[in-house]
């Protein structure tokens, strides 16, 4: 192997419930003409391959079946020089593969090498989120849960939107908005009141006709009802609700988003209809039932 992948997995971030961040930094020391490398994380992979005796293009490939925005930086270039200078960020569409980046030895009879380092998040960074879309309460019609925590909460919601609905383990999810399953993930069983389980949520993802996305998170184990690249109407059941991951009791965190880069994502602030109100902001400590229809 010619390649050194290193998976840097503390790497510090704003939300707290963003799961499916991919890291990875990887080292190409001297690369022959036969090298080959491809380095997956969670089916987003990003390799290398040769253009000719001392040079290589590193490109990625987009194997989920949702848009991801990715952005790669290279680094500890020695005795190479890249064609872009500076972090590309992208936006790469399912089965998509394309050239990020050149990297050439200035001296070929010397050994060369070079690091990249990629980070990446579900859905596209040119996203523009429909701000009048009403949105359903993600739960079932005539049901009532309080809002525990909105947008801008002080718990974990610092600097989002988000909407944490408190309700009993196993209550039904329903989807806010039609979309396609983008992502899915019910096999943790662990979760509590800190930012150390951040990544031990189980959770449905939609992509939305504005390229957004909802996040459905912290349902129980096996508790997603609906299949990859499946499309969901509105109102139609996602899952099991839980308190997998960053929960300090069982709640359905629910939060519409589009990514900056391939790092940092931005939330948006939704319109809801209520039992109550056709059209309504919700307020943190109010209770909601849900009107589908
Ligand atoms: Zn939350």
């Amino acid at each position: 192997m010619r390649h050194l992948a290193l998976d840097l997995g503390n790497v510090r971030r704003n939300l707290s419930t963003i799961i499916l961040l991919g890291v990875a930094t990887v080292l190409i020391i001297s690369p022959p003409a036969s090298a080959k490398d491809l380095n997956c994380d969670k089916q987003v992979c990003v390799g290398s391959k040769t253009l000719g005796p001392s040079s290589k293009a590193v490109f990625v490939e987009n194997r989920r079946v949702g848009p991801i925005t990715l952005s790669l930086e290279l680094s500890e270039l020695r005795n190479a020089k890249a064609l872009r200078a500076g972090a590309q960020t992208v936006v790469v569409r399912p089965s998509e593969r394309r050239v990020l980046n050149e990297v050439y030895a200035v001296s070929p009879r010397q050994p060369w090498n070079y690091r990249y380092h990629y980070r990446w998040r579900h859905g596209s960074k040119d996203a523009k989120h429909d701000d009048q879309h009403l949105y359903l309460l993600p739960y079932g019609h005539g049901s009532t849960y309080p809002m525990i925590q909105g947008p801008g909460g002080s718990y974990s919601h610092t600097g989002e939107s988000a909407y944490d609905f408190s309700m009993p383990l196993g209550t039904k999810i329903h989807a806010a908005r039609a979309g396609r399953v983008i992502a899915v993930r019910q096999d943790s069983q662990r979760g509590g009141p800190s930012r150390a389980f951040e990544d031990e949520a189980n959770f449905v993802y939609l992509l939305h006709n504005d390229g957004t996305i909802g996040k459905y998170v912290h349902l129980k184990f096996g508790g997603a009802l609906v299949k990859l690249g499946q499309q969901v109407q509105a109102g139609e059941v996602l899952g099991l609700s839980g308190d997998t991951g960053f929960a300090s009791r069982p709640h359905l965190h629910f939060e519409v988003c589009a990514p900056i880069d391939g790092k940092r994502v931005r939330t948006f602030n939704l319109w809801f209809s209520t039992k109550r109100s056709k059209r309504t902001f919700l307020a943190k400590g109010e209770r909601y039932t849900a009107k589908h229809y």
